[in-house]
């Protein structure tokens, strides 16, 4: 039997495998200095300030949700092209989350369906929006943040298609996904599909001090361990001119969201292979477009887009769930990405129903998503090249 080509795939090299072995004969097993120089390395990665690494993509959204301050019944809007996760941490907080609709040409959320509902709304209806850089293709943050701006709405990117990916601003200039400068907060993951694997682990950038430092704490129970931060007097604590060392507070309700030491040397070591990473997707994706832009079974693609990070590279098609069953019959397991997330029964029971959003439900019925990994080789992408051709041209 030949072997199966997943969509998407680790690639841990003999480099990974000794930083982690290095970390596991350390001293430190749990957050220890692995995070803190993993943490300093993706913000210069992501040209963000600061970064906060936490366990996995989920964490990160959830912690995000509650240093924004979500509360019961505030609406936040989001795309449903997504993984779930996107939408859900609204929810953690008692949110609503309002779905607005794709951009048909991107698969982005459409930010003429945002302005639609904003503008449609008395002002302080809608607290943030949550775009997501779907498939590794950047949002124009700068929109984003300009309608953000006018309506005093937070803006949360989840970038976690997307490290090393960016768009091109007004000014011309790259703005990489996750450096901050237009989004309040932004999120990645470390999922083993994902550009950079820890086996599971999550990273939040931010250029926003205050929002970092609440960030910290809530990522290990809301204690804080520094002299200036502390409310009890130092009498109660114990000390006499100073607090005494053994000295903490909590201060808010956080959780344990730590990373390893072991996955943060994990991802570190990936980290350092990022950009050859991203330079491998861009190829694949080039040869998926050469074989595909003049297909007549072809009803759009992901193609060619300056700072796409390709964490997907999305193909719609006639007859796409044929194509999917003999891709499996040749051992390629292509993916859905996505099922739209209003439609799921957890949403539906909030009143969202098929037809609220055109764009999206189209998009679903026709996307497939083909093996992309930076270790395709050349003979297994041919092979999916032509299973693909084979289907349709017999
Ligand atoms: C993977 C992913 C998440 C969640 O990340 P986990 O690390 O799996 O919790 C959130 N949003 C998007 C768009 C993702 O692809």
């Amino acid at each position: 039997m030949s072997q199966i080509i997943p969509y998407g795939k680790q690639f841990i090299t003999d480099e990974d495998i000794q930083a982690v072995v290095g970390t596991l004969k350390s001293d430190f097993l749990t957050q220890g200095p692995k995070i803190v120089e993993f943490e300093k390395a993706f913000a210069k990665y992501v040209e963000a300030k600061y970064a906060v690494a936490v366990s996995n993509g989920t964490a990160a959204l959830h912690l995000n949700a509650i240093a924004l301050e979500i509360q019961p019944g505030d609406k936040v809007i989001t795309t449903p092209i997504t993984f779930a996760a996107s939408a859900n941490c609204v929810r953690y907080c008692g949110g609503e989350v309002i779905f607005a609709d794709i951009d048909p040409n991107t698969y982005l959320l459409d930010i003429n369906s945002v302005k639609e509902l904003l503008q449609n709304s008395p002002k302080g209806t809608y607290k943030g929006i949550i775009p997501v850089d779907f498939a590794g293709r950047s949002v124009n943050l700068e929109e984003f943040r300009g309608l953000c701006d006018e309506y005093g709405l937070w803006l949360m990117e989840d970038a976690c298609h997307a490290p090393g990916g960016y768009f091109v601003d007004a000014q011309g200039e790259k703005q990489f996904c996750g450096n901050g400068l237009f989004a309040d907060l932004a999120i990645f993951s470390f999922h083993p599909v994902k550009h950079i694997a820890a086996g599971e682990g999550g990273m939040i950038t931010t250029n926003d001090e205050k929002l970092y430092q609440k960030l910290l704490s809530l990522r290990t129970h809301g204690i804080v361990k520094n002299d200036s931060l502390y409310t009890n007097s130092i009498d109660f604590a114990g000390g006499k001119e100073t607090y005494p060392l053994w000295y903490m507070e909590m201060q808010e309700l956080g959780y344990n969201y730590r990373l390893t030491d072991f996955q943060a040397a994990l991802g570190l070591s990936q980290l350092s292979r990022a950009n050859e990473g991203v330079e491998k997707r861009r190829q694949i994706a080039e040869r998926y477009y050469e074989a595909f832009k003049n297909a007549t079974f072809m009803i759009r693609q992901s193609g060619i887009v300056e700072g796409h990070a390709y964490h997907l590279y999305v193909i719609e098609v006639e007859d796409r769930l044929g194509l999917y069953n003999h891709l499996r019959e040749n051992h390629i397991f292509a993916q859905i990405h996505y099922i739209p997330t209003h439609l799921m029964p957890y949403y539906k029971q909030f009143g969202w129903k098929e037809g609220d959003m055109p764009n999206a439900e189209r998009y679903y019925r026709n996307c497939l998503s083909l093996p992309m990994f930076p270790s395709l080789s050349p003979d297994e992408q041919n092979k999916v090249i032509n299973v693909i051709q084979e289907y349709y041209n017999g």
